[in-house]
């Protein structure tokens, strides 16, 4: 407990001396945010502070040294979080690297591809994406026809995959082929494809939001070595759904409140206005309490649940408890942000609307996605009726 303390000391000391100024600011939006990468050209500010933090392996705190990882315990990266929140400190690096792929190949890699992907990973170097979505195949997944024949050491990929986030933004995709077409979840790999390869093409695909987050991605005879499977050929089924696991606490996580707690009052107080000490409107100010108490407590679980992932344990089915009330709850909060502030949540441009009024539109239209992506919530339902709960089918 003393050594944990005198490591929170040091952890504080190094922070407030090596943290740039403009990284003590709450993130305003996703695009602010370090994601790493080949393509991306980031403020010095934040170079610099992915370049410091990376070199202490604390972009992954608990990821093992020799991969360039922190190596801390479970309870010093909770110390490191803690004293990152004191200082208001911006995450030095974000992305599918860290939160899914890098998790994945640290269980089920084999050394050749941990020694090759995890060390970029936490430097952030390359940008991941996720090639799992076809036209065909979002919720029947397994329905999936991207097909890849082996051709000696290499497989010929063709096929279509959609609604792939940065895949236009990305260095590497992690997909799933079908390399067995006579069964249907037994004949499908796990691949990494660095999206150079000549055959791949990427289209942006614009949002009701307006921006364009996401692409169809063509792959026509594109050859990947066989050295990129993870896991056996044809056994890319339970690596799939484990990778689903670490993508849904991913999603449930990113909507731990921070900020937008005290944005929520803040918000109250300045388009509702307070009577006698209290929110003037009861109805709102009861709709306030409950989803800052729902949040308190999905919060808390979470934790409890990071805890056990740091511990090194994969998570297991119960990740789409989080992802579905995680989703849901954030729905809650973009409707209730709306309510709260009215018509000024409704802008789309124009001088009648400050820029943080133009936010709370995007933000609650960006949240309509937040229940399918990752598998919609009637998918979550199903794995917790059958895997959680061991319903009959
Ligand atoms: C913001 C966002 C980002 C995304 N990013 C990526 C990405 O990076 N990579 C990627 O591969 N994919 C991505 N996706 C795709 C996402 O995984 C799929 O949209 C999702 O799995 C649903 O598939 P679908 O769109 O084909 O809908 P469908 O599967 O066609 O579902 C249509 C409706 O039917 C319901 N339904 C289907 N089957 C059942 C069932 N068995 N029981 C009950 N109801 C059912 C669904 O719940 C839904 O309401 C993203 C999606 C969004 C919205």
């Amino acid at each position: 407990m003393a050594d944990l303390e005198t490591f929170r000391d040091e952890v504080h000391r190094w922070l407030d001396a090596n943290a740039p100024a403009s990284m003590r600011t709450p993130l305003r939006s996703a695009d602010e945010a370090c994601w790493g990468g080949r393509k991306a050209k980031y403020p010095e500010d934040t170079r610099r502070w992915l370049a410091i933090m990376a070199e202490r392996g604390w972009t992954a705190p608990t990821w093992p040294r020799e991969y360039g990882g922190g190596g801390l315990t479970k309870d010093q990266a909770k110390v490191l979080a803690q004293e990152m929140a004191k200082l208001r400190l911006r995450p030095p690096l974000m992305g599918f690297g860290l939160e899914m792929i890098g998790p994945l190949l640290l269980q089920v890699g084999n050394e050749a591809q941990k020694r090759d992907h995890i060390p970029k990973i936490v430097r952030g170097e390359i940008r991941w994406c996720q090639g799992y979505s076809e036209p065909g195949a979002g919720s029947d997944l397994a329905g999936l026809q991207t097909r890849a024949v082996r051709d000696g050491d290499h497989f010929v990929v063709n096929g279509q995959k959609v609604w792939t986030s940065y895949g236009d933004k990305a260095d590497w995709m992690f997909l799933l082929v079908r390399t067995n077409t006579e069964k249907k979840h037994a004949g499908i790999t796990f691949l990494l494809m660095d999206m150079e390869t000549p055959g791949v093409s990427v289209r942006p695909i614009k949002l009701i939001s307006g921006a364009s987050p996401f692409c169809e991605t063509f792959l026509s005879d594109v050859r990947v070595p066989v050295a990129n499977v993870v896991g056996e050929v044809d056994a890319g089924w339970n690596i799939a759904k484990m990778l689903l696991r670490f993508e849904r606490n991913m999603i449930a996580d990113a909507f731990k409140e921070r900020d937008d707690r005290s944005r929520l009052l803040r918000l109250a107080r300045r388009y509702v206005g307070p009577e006698q000490g209290r929110l003037a409107d009861p109805v709102l100010r009861d709709r306030l309490t409950q989803v800052e108490l729902d949040q308190l407590a999905l919060d808390l679980t979470l934790s409890r649940s990071r805890d056990r992932l740091k511990a090194g344990q994969p998570p297991g089915p119960e990740a789409s408890i989080f992802k579905l009330y995680g989703t849901e709850l954030n729905q809650r909060r973009r409707e209730l942000t709306g309510s709260i502030a009215g018509p000024q949540a409704l802008g789309w441009e124009g001088a009648g609307f400050t820029d943080e009024e133009l936010g709370l539109t995007r933000d609650w239209l960006r949240s309509r996605g937040n229940t399918i992506e990752g598998g919609t919530s009637e998918v979550q339902l199903n794995i917790i009726a059958k895997q959680v709960l061991g319903l009959p089918d």
